[in-house]
C-alpha cells in the first residue's frame, strides 16, 4: 500500500538526515517515532538508520559517542540534543535468546526493519522515499493491533522480551495483541526465564505507569506472570466475599493502581499492596471473607519480589511503608489526621492519603460517592493541618532536650520520654505547643511525681 504522508521532523533530526544524504547516504526515521507520529502522538526519541558504516558517520559529525558501537549505534550530539544513529543491520544467529551473537550490516533498510519486532515498530519514513512499510505496520497502526513481524514462535524464541514488549506496547497504546502473536506468548512463556530481571521489572513498570495498567491481567492470560511475577499469580484466582468489595484481588488491586498517579513508587504500592490476601484469607461461618494482618505477608512477599526484580533500595523502602501502613484507619478529624502524619512521617503522609483513597476507590462501587466525600474532607484538613503549620514531630516541638535541661531534667533516656509525651499532648491539642505551656506541664508533673 501506498501512502502520502508527511510526517513532521524536528529540525535537528533533519540536519543528521540532511547531512548523511550530502554525503550519499540513505537516512530514514524509524521505530517508535515514526509509529507515535502516525498516531499523533509526540514522539520521546527520534532514531535514525542509515546504510552509513558506524565509522562513516562518526567521520561526518563533530561531537559522536560510541554506544552501541558493536550493534551499530553511534550517538550523534547537535547542540544539547543527541540522537541515536544505527547502521542497517540483520541480527545474526540468537543464542541466549536475548542477545544475538553477532551483527550483519546491510545495504537495505527493508532488512533492517525485518529484524524489528513488530510491525507497527517496523515502519521507516523519509521525505524523499516518504513510508517503507514492508509488514503492513500502518495498517496495524490504523487498527490498533500488535503483531510480530513474521512468525512469533520464532520471534519469541529469538528474544523473549519481546513477549512482554507485546503486552507493554499494548497498555501504553490501548491495542490489541493478534490471536497468533497472543497465543504464541501463552505457549513460550516459560522463555521468560532467560532474561534479567531488571529488563523485566523495567517492562513491568511501564506497563503499570500506561494509560491502561489493566492490561497487566494479559500477564495472567499468557501465563508469564508465573515467570515475570509469581508472587502475584495467585491474587488472580483470589476471590473477595466481603460487603467492601466486589472484584477479585487481582483485578482491585489494579484498579486501585489506575486510580493513582503515574508514579513508580505509587503504582508499584498498588499494585502489590493485598499481595498478602491469597495466603491469609478465611472464611467465617456466615460465608464471609476476611484477610487478617494481610499486610504483613503482603511486606514480606513485596520485598522478595522487588528484591529480585532489584530494586533501588530508596523506592523499596517507601513501597514497603506505604503497604505496612495501607490499611491505617484516618477519621477525618484533624487529631486523626495528625497523629497519621505523625505516624508515618509528614514526607510520606501525602503519599500514604493518596494510596488509602486509590485502595479505598477500586472497592465495592455503592461506596464510591460516600468515600470521595470522606476523602475530600480529609485533604482539607490535611491542607489545613499544614497551612497553620501545627506540629506533629518532635522537630516542630516547641521546646528541645535542652529546654528541658535548663529547667533541671536530668539528661538521659527520661527527655526522650517526656519530649514524647509532650509530642502525644500537642498533637492532640495544638495550641499547647508554646515554650511556656509546654515547660509549665513538665513541671508540674515533676511536682506531682
Ligand atoms: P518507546 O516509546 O518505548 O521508546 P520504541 O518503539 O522506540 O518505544 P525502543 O525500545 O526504544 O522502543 O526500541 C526502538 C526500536 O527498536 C523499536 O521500535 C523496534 O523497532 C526496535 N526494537 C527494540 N527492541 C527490540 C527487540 N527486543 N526486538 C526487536 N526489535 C526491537
Ligand atoms: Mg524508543
Amino acid at each position: 500500500m501506498k501512502y502520502n504522508f508527511r510526517i513532521s521532523i524536528p529540525r535537528k533530526v533533519q540536519n543528521i538526515m540532511d547531512k548523511l544524504y550530502n554525503s550519499n547516504y540513505q537516512a530514514f526515521i524509524v521505530g517508535g517515532c515514526v509509529r507515535d507520529s502516525i498516531l499523533g502522538k509526540e514522539p520521546e526519541d527520534w532514531d535514525i538508520a542509515t546504510n552509513a558504516l558506524p565509522g562513516e558517520v562518526k567521520e561526518l559529525f563533530q561531537k559522536t559517542a560510541d554506544t552501541g558501537i558493536l550493534h551499530g549505534t553511534v550517538t550523534v550530539f547537535i547542540e544539547k540534543s543527541s540522537f541515536e544513529v544505527t547502521t542497517y543491520r540483520i541480527d545474526g544467529e540468537y543464542t541466549d535468546l536475548r542477545k544475538p551473537k553477532s551483527v550483519t550490516f546491510t545495504s537495505s533498510i527493508e532488512e533492517d526493519l525485518s529484524r524489528r519486532d513488530f510491525t507497527i515498530n517496523a515502519i521507516a519514513y523519509s521525505h524523499e522515499t516518504g513510508i517503507v512499510d514492508p509488514f503492513g505496520g500502518v495498517s496495524d497502526i490504523r487498527e490498533k493491533i500488535i503483531r510480530t513481524v513474521e512468525d512469533p514462535d520464532k520471534r519469541f524464541n529469538e528474544d523473549a522480551l519481546r513477549m512482554l514488549r507485546a503486552i507493554r506496547f499494548s497498555a501504553q497504546l490501548g491495542f490489541s495483541i493478534e490471536e497468533k502473536t497472543l497465543k504464541s506468548i501463552g505457549k513460550n512463556s516459560s522463555l521468560i526465564d532467560s532474561i534479567s530481571s531488571e529488563r523485566i521489572r523495567d517492562e513491568l513498570t511501564k506497563i503499570l505507569l500506561s494509560d491502561n495498567p489493566l492490561c497487566f491481567s494479559l500477564l495472567m492470560d499468557t501465563n508469564l506472570i508465573r515467570y515475570a511475577l509469581p508472587e502475584f499469580e495467585p491474587c488472580f484466582l483470589t476471590g473477595q466475599d466481603n460487603p467492601y468489595h466486589s472484584y477479585n484481588v487481582a483485578e482491585h488491586s489494579l484498579r486501585s493502581v489506575a486510580n493513582i498517579e503515574k508514579d513508580k513508587v505509587l503504582r508499584w504500592t498498588m499494585l502489590l499492596h493485598d499481595i498478602g490476601k491469597p495466603g491469609t484469607k478465611t472464611t467465617d461461618s456466615k460465608g464471609i471473607d476476611h484477610f487478617y494482618n494481610h499486610q504483613q505477608l503482603s511486606v514480606k512477599l513485596s520485598r522478595t519480589a522487588m528484591m529480585r526484580l532489584k530494586f533501588d533500595k530508596k523506592s523499596m523502602d517507601k513501597i514497603l511503608l506505604l503497604i505496612r501502613c495501607h490499611d491505617m484507619h484516618i477519621k477525618d478529624e484533624p487529631k486523626s489526621v495528625r497523629k497519621a502524619m505523625h505516624r508515618v512521617g509528614e514526607d510520606m503522609f501525602e503519599c500514604l492519603l493518596m494510596v488509602i483513597e486509590a485502595d479505598k476507590k477500586a472497592q465495592n462501587p455503592r461506596l464510591l460517592e460516600e468515600r470521595t466525600k470522606k476523602f475530600t474532607r480529609l485533604w482539607k484538613i490535611y491542607k489545613e493541618i499544614k497551612e497553620k503549620d501545627q506540629c506533629t514531630n518532635l522537630k516542630s516541638l516547641a521546646v528541645n532536650g535542652d529546654d528541658l535541661i535548663a529547667i533541671g531534667i536530668k539528661p538521659g533516656k527520661e527527655i526522650k520520654e517526656l519530649l514524647n509525651s509532650l509530642l502525644e499532648k500537642v498533637i492532640e491539642e495544638p495550641k499547647l505547643n508554646r515554650k511556656e505551656i509546654l515547660l509549665n506541664l513538665i513541671r508540674k508533673h515533676n511536682r506531682t511525681e
